[in-house]
């Protein structure tokens, strides 16, 4: 790919204020006091500079809390029709700026769940019709932890373009021939980077990795032989009984892909649709089934669920463990339940 660019920050406005014009654009802005992803109509919404992470994940750009999968009607003749809500979306063209890189490594993960073996259409075609311009993360939360996860605080691939904020102006990495293009289009707004401004780039982003290294976490490298080992210890049955099974930290978790499907019935009895919604590994119907039976009626089973599938089960199914150290979850859970506790008792350190 061709050599970093330099925008500055008045020209990062009116790039953002052309995207609007042809497409739907998605980025940080800051609403009731807190950061989130949005749509937006005009770039003075955009908040390029927030610390950490959003309080939602982008994968509800991609993979909706609720969507219609499709719609149904039956005639009077008997005969089925069904609308695929999937045609909706083919004429979507978006650009998502400001994503930060746990999040774009969030997208790797749902990208091996949701289009690899098995392949969700829906997912597939937002994925495919959106550009990401990530933000390297300067200053990391204390909750963060991308560090330890190797997804952040920069990243090397998964982007079309890569900012970096180096105070008065970005410096910009091309990440693919669609990054490129966006450039192309707006040559008039880019210059070359020098080498000065790329080594200021990489002192800043060492600079987040060193803050979050003093929280002296364990390399996550053999996590999985951790947790094999710790399969039946009583940690467990503590988070268990802290746990209040609201489902808090699936919902804001980046890569966490369960769902449940039903069907609504118009009153006509008719006419239809077909609906899918997140759930949560914490519900307890999560794992019921049609003869009332429920697999993991204990809080802790649920908890030590939830934990395994991140840093055990995902390295069985997708060779990867499925958390990028967002620190979502630490923040939003009201039982005071911290990962990072967790991996830390998992490997002894107190
Ligand atoms: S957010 Fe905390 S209390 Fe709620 S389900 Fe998750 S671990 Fe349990
Ligand atoms: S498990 Fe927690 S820290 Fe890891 S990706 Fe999900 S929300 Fe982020």
């Amino acid at each position: 790919m061709e050599t970093a660019r330099i925008i500055s920050k008045d020209d990062i406005v009116e790039l953002i204020d052309r995207f609007i014009v042809a497409y739907q654009v998605i980025a940080p802005s800051v609403i009731d006091d807190r950061v989130m992803y949005k749509y937006v109509s005009d770039a003075s919404e955009v908040d390029l500079e927030y610390r950490g992470h959003t309080l939602l994940p982008p994968k509800r750009f991609f993979f909706p809390e609720k969507e219609v999968l499709f719609t149904y009607e039956i005639s009077d003749k008997g005969t089925v029709s069904i609308y695929d809500k999937c045609e909706e979306l083919k004429g979507l063209q978006r650009v998502f700026i400001g994503i930060k890189p746990c999040d774009i490594s969030s997208l790797k993960i749902l990208d091996k769940v949701l289009i690899s073996e098995f392949h969700d259409p829906y997912y597939a075609i937002r994925r495919n019709n959106t550009l990401l311009i990530g933000i390297t993360c300067s200053e990391p939360l204390d909750y963060c932890f991308c560090y330890y996860t190797g997804s952040g605080p920069s990243t090397d691939d998964g982007y079309d373009l890569l900012l970096t904020d180096l105070g008065e102006e970005y410096l910009v990495r091309i990440g693919s021939n669609r990054g490129l293009m966006l450039i192309k289009y707006n040559i008039d707004l880019f210059k070359e980077a020098n080498e000065e401004k790329i080594a200021l780039a990489k002192k800043l982003i060492e600079k987040a990795e060193l803050k979050m290294r003093e929280q002296r976490l364990p390399s996550f490298e053999n996590i999985y032989e951790v947790m094999i080992k710790n399969f039946n210890s009583k940690i467990w049955e503590e988070y268990g009984r802290a746990c209040l099974a609201c489902g808090k930290c699936n919902f804001t978790c980046p890569t966490c892909t369960c769902f449940d499907i039903f069907d609504e019935v118009n009153l006509d009895l008719k006419s239809g649709r077909r609906v899918r919604v997140w759930d949560s590994c914490h519900f307890l119907s999560f794992t019921q089934v049609a003869s009332g039976e429920i697999f993991r009626k204990s809080r802790p089973s649920r908890v030590k669920q939830r934990i395994y599938h991140k840093y055990c089960y995902s390295l069985d199914e997708i060779g990867v463990i499925s958390c990028v150290g967002c620190g979502r979850c630490i923040e939003v859970c009201t039982a005071r339940i911290d990962l990072r506790d967790i991996i830390r008792r998992l490997y002894g350190y107190e």
